[in-house]
């Protein structure tokens, strides 16, 4: 680019010489003619009729005149006489004597067929008697040209060193803004210093920014990835855990009585804990394969009437609240439909009211809300700390951890309520106060 521009500037330099050139050497050729012209005319005022109009008479008339060339005609145009030349033809077909015959005076520029150089002729017609031509030497416009181009040659030497100057200096000017803005581009957004480059630095930005997007995106699913396979990591080592102390307590007991020396009530005590740790074992592969499951879960959704279904849960928990004293209130709105799956409400809804019935205190009560926005499970138990209640949804999460695993809580319950929410696009939310109840609610 940069030569490109060095030599347009020497292409648009050397062609504005030569239109000089050629044009100041017309000009110059015009005026010099000009003036011949106008002293010519000074000259013809020299003539009066002492003159002999013969060749004598010339001489003297181009002696008083600078050796000016003066011919003698008479009104025909046939020559009388010639300061320069013997001429005797006739002149009639110059230019110059025709318009003078015709006109009163004519001039003329050409090469002198008699004297083979560049004149000027003037010549007057008096008073139809007799014609005076008067001619002095002149360059020609080739001849002017020739003669400047030595100075012209400089000249040229001298816009040639300028083109050189002004291409680089251009050449920095319009480069530079340029380079600065591919150099921004490296890091940012772009700002030009000259508007007539926005449209250049609008596309660079856009890629910027697209790439940026781009990169945002990877970024963002390689965390993702991450997360995940930290969380698949985090899900083997808490089931790993969760399988140990059954698995212990099962080998443990198994060894005693294979080792035998145990009496009947050990025994016995040893084949119930070998049952109920089986037994535990097995409800931790289901809750397990449940919670997988609920992600590869694409059976269509239906219509679920959840007013029924809530009722018929509360119905079913109510001998085992009674035996703690604890009240459920119900506040359902009848018809409430839903577009879900049964068996998923029952582990949603089942799940926040187990936990309200097991977690609630000697006497307490269970609130339940039901409307076509969402529901509530409210209880007046043992609340969950301010510190616990962010965790309360992760996987595995119980705020006692001597109780893990009793009545089947492996602290799944409330993981499998938030992912049958996000699933569903519903929202789930946890309030409690530590020793006055929690509340847990779902909005549709
Ligand atoms: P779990 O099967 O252990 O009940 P959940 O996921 O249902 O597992 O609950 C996780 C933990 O959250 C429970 O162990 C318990 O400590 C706490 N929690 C859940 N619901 C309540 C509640 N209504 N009141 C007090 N604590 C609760």
């Amino acid at each position: 680019m940069k030569w490109r521009i060095w030599l347009l500037s020497l292409g648009i330099m050397l062609t504005s010489v030569l239109i000089f050139g050629f044009a100041s050497t017309q000009v110059y050729y015009n005026s010099a003619i000009d003036d011949s012209k106008e002293y010519l005319r000074v000259y013809m005022n020299y003539y009066n009729e002492s003159y002999s109009p013969d060749t004598e008479g010339a001489k003297a008339l181009s002696e008083k005149l600078n050796g000016a060339r003066v011919t003698f005609m008479d009104s025909q145009g046939k020559v009388l006489g010639d300061s320069i030349a013997e001429v005797t033809e006739n002149h009639l077909d110059r230019t110059e004597i025709h318009d003078a015959i015709f006109n009163g005076e004519g001039f003329a520029v050409r090469s002198s067929s008699t004297l083979g150089k560049n004149m000027i002729y003037y010549c007057k017609n008096f008073d139809g008697k007799f014609l005076v031509r008067i001619a002095v030497f002149t360059n020609s416009d080739w001849s002017i040209f020739a003669k400047t181009l030595p100075t012209f040659a400089g000249f040229t030497g001298i816009m040639l060193a300028l083109c050189v100057i002004i291409a680089v200096v251009s050449s920095h000017f319009i480069l530079s803004p340029v380079k600065k803005l591919a150099e921004q581009a490296k890091h940012g957004e772009v700002e030009p210093a000259y508007h007539e480059l926005e449209p250049v630095a609008e596309i660079l930005n856009e890629r910027n920014r697209s790439i940026k997007r781009q990169m945002d995106e990877i970024r963002a699913e390689k965390e993702l990835a991450d997360r995940a396979r930290t969380s698949k990591d985090e899900f083997i080592s808490n089931v790993t855990h969760e399988m140990n102390t059954p698995l212990t307590s099962i080998h443990g007991y198994a060894e005693l009585l294979n080792a035998g020396g145990l009496n009947a009530e050990q025994q016995s005590g040893a084949y119930k804990t070998i049952l109920a740790q089986s037994e535990r074992l097995t409800n931790l592969i289901a809750c397990i394969i449940n919670f997988s499951e609920i992600d590869n879960d694409s059976l269509p959704s239906y219509e679920v009437d959840f007013s029924a279904l809530a009722k018929e849960m509360i119905y079913a928990l109510k001998p085992e609240a009674d035996k703690r004293g604890i009240t459920i209130n119900e506040n359902i709105k009848d018809g409430v439909i839903v577009l879900s799956r049964h068996e998923r409400l029952n582990e949603l809804f089942g799940n926040l009211l187990r936990n309200a019935v097991k977690y609630n205190k000697q006497g307490g009560t269970v609130t339940v809300c039901l409307t076509e926005r969402g529901f509530s499970v409210e209880d007046t138990g043992i609340g969950i700390s301010e510190e616990n209640i962010g965790k309360v949804f992760s996987r595995f999460f119980t705020v006692d951890k001597s109780h893990s695993g009793k009545n089947g809580g492996f602290g799944l319950g409330l993981a499998v309520a938030k992912k049958i929410c996000v699933k569903s696009g519903w929202n789930i939310t946890a309030e409690s106060k530590l020793g006055e109840g929690s509340k847990f609610t779902v909005e549709f």
